[in-house]
């Protein structure tokens, strides 16, 4: 593996949507920088004698023949968009990764018995449309084209009007594949969270993908004057709405071990000044976890308990829900390719779940599918701190290629496959 390759890539991709006030990267979804790094990476590909094809939706896939091209591709990549401000290797590492097992593969002269495909995916990010992953769900036929109509961005903008004049349409011979015709989807990201760091772990193999909840509620009390408003004599919703924060709280603590995060990160109050008693408060919660029999468990404790403080405090209370997603469980087969592959190189390596989503989750319920993280420096994404040193790159990217290789053998087989949707 050539790091020096690598970090070559990431740089120079970075310089596409930096903000030199804050050091951010913003490859917003079908901004310029974005796109142009698309077509940067497409080129590359070329470049490295693949056969590319942008899809309608503008993911990037290029296919490398391998001995026996009516076998099944192995397929790997990751994201090429990011966040408003966002890190220099949320998506990008694997993405940069990919295009690194290939050129690993062309230096070797190394003919694979499976093709291989490596993709960059549009649009993962929920920053634009809020909605994330929409590239591979449109890759993996969650959404048609017509599905795109319904998708609006912050000002207003169709993703359908917005792709279609993109749309280039360039078909190459072979790139594109029939969605359930894979051999195993694989994804190299950063953990975005502080386990591997704290465990000093060098590698992630992940189990399962948590996945959201979301609910919007509403608490209607009285608005009165501060002064003259008894405090027996109140129906204050900023404290109801408080005492239902903490117990969410309380509820998620107590299910921890099974992987249950709860959170409320936006609250409303009305009329949000200093001499007036809250009368009307909105919060949204969101509720993840990778077991979805246990997170709508969870689910219930807390709607059961925002009504009976609601019902306490003589507030009235609505409780909109805002849409789910099923958690994805990922390959047990794959995984242990990887875990033999750290025992190879003597990397410290840690089974763990995912607390965010990823474009590999869209892949789990149709081909056999795996994730590899990497340690970043405390736990932190989505932000011009982003940090991975080069030694864990080098990691990462070692256990893409490996894992890959031994993907692409004939003689490696994943029985255990049995449409894995919990
Ligand atoms: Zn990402």
């Amino acid at each position: 593996m050539n790091i020096n390759n690598v970090l070559n890539h990431l740089a120079t991709f970075n310089e596409l949507g930096y903000n030199p006030d804050n050091g951010g990267i913003n490859r917003i979804a079908f901004s310029h920088p974005e796109r142009m790094a698309a077509l940067k990476f497409s080129m590359l590909c070329q470049r490295a004698g693949l056969d590319v094809y942008f899809d309608f939706i503008g993911n990037v896939i290029a296919r490398r023949e391998g001995k026996y091209p009516d076998l099944k591709p192995v397929v790997i990549g990751s994201h090429i968009d990011t966040v408003k401000d966002g890190g220099q290797y949320d998506g990008l590492l694997g993405v940069i990764g990919a295009l690194e097992v290939v050129e690993y593969l062309n230096k070797h002269h190394i003919e694979t018995d499976h093709p291989l495909i490596i993709i960059a995916f549009a649009c993962e990010e929920s920053a634009r449309f809020n909605e994330a992953t929409i590239g591979s769900k449109y890759l993996t036929g969650q959404y048609n084209r017509t599905s795109l109509k319904d998708i609006v961005d912050n000002d207003g903008y169709v993703l359908y009007d917005i792709v279609q004049p993109l749309s280039q349409e360039v078909r190459g011979q072979t790139a594109l594949f029939e969605r359930n015709q894979i051999k195993a989807f694989l994804e190299l990201h950063i953990e975005q969270g502080p386990i591997l760091e704290n465990n000093n772990d060098d590698i992630g193999i992940v189990t399962h993908i948590a996945a959201p909840h979301r609910f919007k509620v509403t608490v209607q009390g009285v608005t009165s004057h501060s002064g003259s408003t008894p405090m027996p004599m109140r129906t204050d919703a900023l404290t109801a709405a408080s005492e239902m924060i903490l117990k969410i709280e309380q509820l998620a603590q107590q299910y921890t071990n099974e992987g249950i995060v709860a959170t409320v990160g936006y609250v409303d109050v009305y009329p949000n000044t200093m001499n007036s008693i809250p009368g009307e408060v909105s919060f949204l919660i969101d509720i993840r976890g990778k077991d979805e029999a246990i997170r709508e468990d969870v689910v219930q404790q807390i709607l059961n308990s925002i009504d009976q403080i609601s019902t306490q405090r003589h507030t009235h209370c609505k409780i909109t829900d805002l849409g789910n997603e099923h958690p994805a469980k990922l390959n047990a087969e794959m995984a242990k390719i990887t875990e033999n592959v750290c025992k190879q190189h003597g990397f410290e390596y840690k089974y763990m779940y995912s607390g965010a989503g990823h474009d590999a989750m869209n892949f789990a319920s149709i081909v056999p599918t795996s994730m590899i993280f990497i340690p970043c420096k405390d736990g932190i994404s989505h932000s011009p701190l982003e940090s991975v040193t080069t030694a864990q790159i080098a990691k990462g990217v070692q256990t893409l290629i490996d894992t890959t290789l031994e993907l692409t053998h004939k003689t490696t087989t994943l029985e255990d496959f049995d449409n894995q949707v919990i």
